[in-house]
């Protein structure tokens, strides 16, 4: 039970310690980097396929939803006395060392209180608006932080941007992969698969001028013919080109890895794993032959396994 207790009581020393950033500065007299200006309002308009006329011509007037663009600091941040409070750094840190040490961007809500033109000087400050209580979400356990951004030209409030954030500490990562994805099995190539679950590689032949194919496709790519037969794969090829792959990480599969494109000595090129050697040892040239293995229940998939080389019998001669 004490350790029940010791939790609750840290849990609620932290949420007391984040609720007294409430009010504090997050940002203290920025200054946006640029005047508002034409070249920038012309780019957004383009990237947004924006063409409303009030934002071009002599009194052209900035898109309201750039109102953020004229405060942010670009690649090089913003230098000088602009930028964040150290309340803002210490409220960040406070959660990181509380283990909510991955953050999201939540959303957004903003106010529009005049239209912005260009040569308006923008300067902004921003204050820790609220620290929510601790949340439980799909991402892991943390806090909203909303800051709220007083963005002026002159004395004159022109809009409000309010962002809000999420500080959590990342759900423990599940230890099981999720399954493989299965091949999607269609008209056109389940004859292909059907093959598969007979341990046997098949090849589509065109029945008018011979030209093998692959993958299975419902015409002939040479002569446009639509019957066809198959002749199996010997099972031995080349790997003709490779790629490891590192990131994105998929979640049914465990990076680094090799995806081959392995020629098939008939002559067809296939798309799968290289195996039998390590990821970083797949090359160009390397002869392999298929085999079939079994990955997760029901899904036996066509691989090809690194042929021993007249090198490496040398080298391994020579250990
Ligand atoms: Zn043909």
């Amino acid at each position: 039970m004490a350790d029940g207790e010791e939790r609750d009581g840290d849990g609620q020393g932290i949420a007391r310690r984040l609720k007294a950033y409430e009010g504090l500065p997050a940002v203290v007299s920025g200054t946006g980097k640029d005047p508002v200006n034409a070249p920038m309002i012309r780019h957004w308009c383009e990237a947004t396929g924006d063409t409303n006329p009030a934002y071009t011509g002599p009194d052209a007037i900035a898109p309201p939803t750039m109102l953020q663009v004229w405060t942010m600091g670009g690649l090089s941040g913003h230098t000088g006395p602009t930028g964040r409070s150290s309340a803002y750094d210490e409220l960040l840190a406070l959660l990181d060392e509380s283990g909510c040490t991955s953050v999201v961007a939540t959303d957004c809500e903003q106010e529009y209180h005049r239209p912005l033109r260009p040569g308006d000087e923008i300067t902004f400050d921003a204050v820790i608006e609220s620290v929510s209580d601790r949340k439980t979400t799909r991402l892991g356990a943390g806090y909203f932080v909303t800051t709220r951004m007083d963005v002026r030209v002159g004395p004159d409030l022109v809009g409000t941007h309010r962002f809000r954030i999420l500080k959590y500490a990342p759900a423990a990562r599940r230890e099981k992969r999720p399954p493989r994805p299965r091949p999607v099995v269609n008209r056109d190539n389940a004859g292909f698969w059907e093959g598969v679950r007979e341990g046997r590689l098949l090849i589509q032949r065109c029945t008018a001028c011979g030209t093998l194919r692959h993958p299975w496709l419902p015409g002939c790519n040479t002569c446009g013919h639509l019957g066809w037969d198959t002749v199996e794969a010997s099972g031995t090829g080349t790997v003709h080109s490779y790629v490891v792959m590192h990131h994105p990480p998929f979640p049914a599969f465990a990076p680094p890895y090799a995806v081959g494109l392995v020629e098939l000595t008939e002559g067809v090129r296939m798309v799968s794993n290289v195996v039998g050697v390590p990821y970083d040892e797949v090359r160009i040239g390397m002869p392999v032959r298929l085999e079939f293995r079994e990955y997760e229940e029901e899904l036996v998939l066509p691989v090809f396994r690194a042929e021993e080389t007249a090198g490496q019998r040398s080298r391994e001669a020579a250990v």
